[in-house]
């Protein structure tokens, strides 16, 4: 039986977590499916941002340091993305970007095991990830190299030369989902540290690092946790390894005593020596009311919604679409899927384009990737038949053919 808009429509009026859509201002006539790469603006965060802006800053000045919890915002709203990804208190700290805390947790990992010279990670792994290795190898200058494999190879390549696998949970690319309990044993039974990076899964797919044994992580906060542009990331250490943690960044408030000025660094006990310099407080505002969201929706509905929807995005495609060659490249099994559909087809670009002209937002990966997040939080089943619908049209009147949807943009 093929799928209707009513269809759909009837799975929004049952849908426990359609509420939530409330909580979001999304312009009139945008179906957003680009929530894997920026998420949604909360409505509460104008608000909130204001109040620390007029209040906090303008009138506590800077006594709002101490008064206003700044100074604790890194570990408190750490605690609570804590709570998202099954780590316990005191493990997760917040600042910095994913790639800064890329670094940091690398360096961690290869001050641990000083004997090994291998880093493996994956090939088409986002970009960020390896570039940051390779600058570290470079920096240290003691030989590390850059294992690079397919997925399908990564029990193969962790032997006991191996110092760190650093995997992505969930591909950028594909929106293909690691085991992370499985490879992370793989790792530590060579003898290696596994560092996961949880860009893609924060927010969007049920994970419990301490249940899979992680030894360390890093995650981004204005993906599906809704922080807003550049909001601070995450890092995670496993609280057996905190106090033998070095960090290749010791900054001032990482320090036993930072406001004992002393001339030379001793590191703080826990995650606090995580902590590399002054947080940024508007933006970790920004963020906790992100993060409070997500804290209200259960995970099992959250994965339950968004693995009905990318499952019903693919079906609409096979549906409305079946005359173009648009080829499914995410897993079509579930327990191997994130919450997002990439379709490639050679022509991606410009139909991403056209799509976008259309209120439908997705993105394009290079180089032939059309991407479309599924944020359970604030997507309609409705709006998925709205989106296919304008695939539709874009291919069918030749759409994406326009001068101005070829020409690439800096951001994609
Ligand atoms: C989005 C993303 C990043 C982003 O890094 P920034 O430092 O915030 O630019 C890093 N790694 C992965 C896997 C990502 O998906």
């Amino acid at each position: 039986m093929s799928l209707t808009r009513a269809t759909l429509e009837a799975l929004d009026r049952t849908d426990p977590l359609a509420h939530f859509r409330d909580l979001f201002a999304l312009p009139e006539g945008v179906v957003y499916l680009d929530g894997n790469s920026l998420g949604a603006r909360p409505r509460a965060t104008a608000a909130r941002v204001a109040a620390v802006v007029e209040r906090e800053w303008g009138e506590g000045l800077i006594r709002s340091w101490n008064d206003a919890g700044w100074m604790n915002l890194p570990a408190r709203v750490g605690d609570k993305i804590g709570r998202l990804v099954g780590a316990p208190a005191g493990s997760v700290m917040v600042g910095d970007s994913t790639s800064v805390n890329l670094f940091k947790m690398l360096g961690v990992a290869l001050a641990l095991r000083p004997d090994r010279r291998v880093i493996v990670s994956e090939r088409r792994n986002f970009p960020t990830d390896l570039y940051v290795a390779e600058g570290l190898a470079a920096l240290l200058a003691q030989g590390h190299t850059l294992r690079l494999v397919e997925p399908e190879e990564l029990p193969h390549a962790i032997d006991d030369r191996v110092a760190v696998v650093m995997l992505t949970h969930v591909n950028y690319h594909t929106g293909a989902m690691h085991d992370m309990a499985a490879l992370t044993r793989r790792a530590h039974a060579a003898g290696a540290l596994a560092l996961w990076d949880l860009a893609h899964s924060a927010g969007a797919v049920p994970v419990d690092l301490t249940a899979a044994g992680a030894d360390l992580a890093v995650g981004c906060g204005y993906k599906y946790l809704n922080g807003g542009p550049g909001a601070p990331a995450f890092l995670y250490v496993a609280p057996a390894l905190q106090e033998r943690a070095r960090y290749p960044i010791t900054g001032w408030l990482g320090h036993a005593a930072p406001f004992a000025f002393e001339p030379s660094y001793r590191p703080a006990g826990g995650i606090a020596r995580a902590l590399v310099g002054t947080p940024p407080v508007l933006s970790l505002a920004a963020l906790e009311v992100g993060v409070d969201i997500a804290l209200q929706a259960p995970m099992d509905q959250l994965r339950a919604k968004s693995l009905r929807q990318t499952a019903l995005f693919a079906e609409l495609v096979g549906q409305e679409c079946r005359e173009w060659e648009f080829h499914l490249v995410s897993p079509t099994d579930p327990a191997h899927r994130g919450s997002q559909v990439s379709l490639a087809h050679p022509r991606a670009y410009a139909i991403m384009q056209a799509l976008i002209a259309r209120g439908v937002i997705g993105d394009f990966r290079a180089p032939n990737i059309l991407r479309f997040g599924m944020t359970p939080l604030y997507l309609r089943h409705a709006e998925l038949w709205d989106a296919v619908q304008a695939l539709r049209a874009v291919m069918q009147d030749g759409e994406w053919e326009r001068p101005e949807y070829q020409a690439r943009r800096a951001v994609t």
